[in-house]
């Protein structure tokens, strides 16, 4: 194991096309093996793009982000493919596949490691059903397995998609507001098992989340953003109340 950090953004910014301010200004950060990360702001701030950056989906318009050593550009390289294998994302949308039954969805977690061969016999096959039965135990579905996807409730769904993430095992995982479809109990139940995940040997997690104070539970970082800049980035047992007031306030417009 090497001091390496496991992500690492270099004055980066994100424009998208057509869009009247970037998504993201000048960010910097450095994550580590064993952090857990929580980025946290207000609508529009910019979390979700960061995500996309470290998961290699969006590419900087500026500035160099590094994933497990690799710049992000080079990441949908062939030869880059146990790399990415490493990487797991939950994503807002869940990217499940509806029609396929729970079990091959979970199992679609691995198919980054697997031949193509190994692929499509999950698909008639999905397996091995005891890991996947525990990733589906660890987020309170374990009867769910052989139901179709898209039968599923949202929070169903949601936990379907962070079952694929645990049996996928990455190093590094990013959940997009993993929680937002779950009552308050379940999301903390599935809150500590992600943060538990990413305190494994070598792994780290970055979540984004809108509840504060599920984040300052779970995480023991916080990064704020807000109009895509880093506002502040502070351990969890720092971050004040007034701390996250000030993130969150409205911005009235000044009166005519
Ligand atoms: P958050 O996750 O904090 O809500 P996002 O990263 O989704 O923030 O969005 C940051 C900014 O980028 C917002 O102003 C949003 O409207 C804009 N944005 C996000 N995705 C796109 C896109 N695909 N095209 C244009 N603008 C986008």
């Amino acid at each position: 194991m090497t001091d390496d950090p496991l992500v690492s953004l270099e004055d980066v910014t994100v424009r998208y096309p057509r869009a009247d301010r970037p998504a993201v200004v000048g960010v910097t950060v450095r994550i580590d093996v064993g952090e857990r990360v929580a980025l946290v702001g207000p609508s529009g701030a910019g979390k979700s793009t960061l995500l996309s950056l470290c998961a290699g989906l969006t590419l900087p318009s500026d500035g160099e982000v590094r994933v497990l050593g690799v710049p992000t550009p080079l990441l949908g390289r062939r030869a880059q493919r146990p790399v990415r294998s490493r990487i797991g994302v939950i994503t807002q949308d869940f990217g499940l596949v509806g029609p396929l039954r729970v079990a091959s969805n979970v199992a679609a977690g691995r198919l980054g490691r697997w031949s193509w061969w190994q692929a499509v016999r999950s698909l008639v096959r999905p397996g091995p059903l005891d890991e996947i039965g525990a990733a589906l135990r660890a987020v309170g579905i374990a009867d769910k397995v052989w139901d179709r996807t898209d039968t599923l409730s949202g929070g169903e769904q949601q936990r379907t998609a962070i079952a694929r993430a645990l049996f996928q095992a990455p190093d590094l995982l990013l959940a997009d507001e993993p929680v937002s479809a779950l009552d308050p109990a379940r999301s903390d139940a599935v809150m500590a098992v992600l943060a538990g995940h990413a305190s494994g040997p070598g792994r780290a997690l970055i979540t984004s989340m809108h509840d504060a104070p599920l984040a300052l539970a779970h995480c023991d970082r916080v990064i704020a953003l807000r109009e895509g800049r880093v506002v502040f980035d502070r351990p969890a047992t720092e971050v004040t109340e007034s701390h996250l007031t000030e993130l969150y306030v409205i911005d009235e417009p000044s009166a005519p």
